[in-house]
């Protein structure tokens, strides 16, 4: 048994052309080189950190591969994004999304169903996307046993069967049967196995495919991609996303900014209180939002990952390099506050943030341990 689903498709986030995929262009040219000599090999792996697009990139090969009035730009093969195999295989592109989805219906589903039911995203009959399984997380072996049940058909509606493992950890009989199929690969069928660790992989399973490693973008990169995507941002926050997005251009498109700045107005009123002292009603207000329970627990994690990255911008300050600061939105405000922080001020900060985190995770109520944190720097 499988699921499926078939999402709403929007015509107005769907890139029409491999020129809507940012950065690493050597290397998309090198695979759209192998689609027009018609020697694309029948496993890829693409590697790179999360969000660097590899998901993005298989699914646009897919839609090279089978578009119905392929066309050619910078004399590569592309794809027209209108026909009903680019449109159709696009409906995949929000994995999370679908992923989810297909996860709700197969809670959904009677008990003695839902054991033999594994994940999967299609939204084109010919393109099978494989997420890893949950609730471990992993390949399993029936989803790799669905591929080799249907590989060895001829393709459907396009003229290639695809196949996108969207993570490498997979489970070993899974990989055994993976290699199986790797063996013996149909000649239209090209599987993808994405993967932020190749090292991951069986090396027999590397031995068999091409491997491609995607660069994280430069943050000025990833600004020119958010001027597109972010248009609603200011410049300085698009600055900082691009900065605090480690090169991922999937991970700024999708970054959450006003959780981020809310997150981030706590922790300065933190800092601020415990450098410049005053008031500190405020300060109680802040740290008594923080309650215990799940929610209250992401949010005090927020925070703390926040006050740890505005701590490592002081140091930059501190150390004459300014131009290193990530949260280089509030450059100005960040150099006020060094004036009043020295090294040893800000390696006691965060060892006393270290000791918050431990507590966390022994469970203490949320808005003490905030406290005393906060009365613990002050000078
Ligand atoms: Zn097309």
């Amino acid at each position: 048994m499988e699921l499926r689903c078939a999402g709403q498709f929007c015509e107005a986030d769907t890139p029409m052309s491999f020129s809507d995929f940012h950065g690493n262009s050597e290397i998309v040219n090198r695979l759209r080189e192998m689609l027009a000599r018609d020697h694309f090999p029948h496993a890829v792996v693409l590697a790179g950190s999360q969000g660097c697009g590899k998901y993005t990139l298989a699914v646009m090969l897919a839609q090279a591969m089978n578009c119905l009035s392929p066309i050619a730009t910078n004399g590569l093969p592309d794809f027209c994004g209108k026909c009903a195999n680019c449109t159709r295989t696009a409906e995949g592109r929000d994995l999370d999304e679908r992923f989810a989805q297909a996860v709700e219906a197969r809670e959904n589903l009677a008990e003695a169903d839902k054991k033999e039911t594994r994940i999967f995203v299609q939204t084109h009959p010919d393109v099978l996307v494989i997420p890893p399984d949950p609730p471990q997380m992993m390949i399993k072996v029936d989803q790799v046993r669905r591929v080799i049940e249907t590989i060895y058909y001829r393709p459907a509606e396009g003229r290639e069967r695809i196949y996108i493992f969207t993570d490498s950890a997979v489970m070993k009989e899974a990989a055994n049967a993976l290699l199986k199929v790797l063996e013996e690969p149909p000649e239209f069928a090209t599987i993808f196995l994405l993967t932020e660790n190749p090292g991951e992989l069986l090396p027999t399973i590397r031995s068999r495919s091409m491997v491609f490693t995607l660069c994280a973008l430069s943050p000025e990169e990833i600004e020119k991609d958010l001027a597109k995507q972010r248009p609603e941002w200011k410049p300085s926050h698009r600055a900082l996303v691009a900065r605090l997005s480690e090169g991922a251009v999937g991970k700024a498109r999708s970054f959450d900014l006003a959780a981020y700045t809310a997150a981030r107005d706590h922790a300065l009123a933190i800092l601020h209180s415990a450098l410049r002292g005053g008031e500190h009603s405020e300060l109680f207000k802040i740290t008594e939002s923080y309650r215990p329970g799940a929610e209250g627990r992401e949010k005090t994690e927020a925070l703390i990952r926040t006050l740890y990255s505005l701590l490592r911008d002081l140091v930059f300050i501190e150390s004459g390099a300014p131009e290193l600061i990530r949260n280089s939105d509030i450059s100005t405000e960040l150099k006020r506050l060094s004036e009043s922080a020295d090294f040893e001020w800000i390696s006691v900060a965060s060892d006393r943030l270290a000791e918050v985190e431990r507590g966390m995770r022994r469970n203490l109520l949320r808005s003490l341990s905030l406290d005393a944190f906060a009365a613990a720097l002050e000078k």
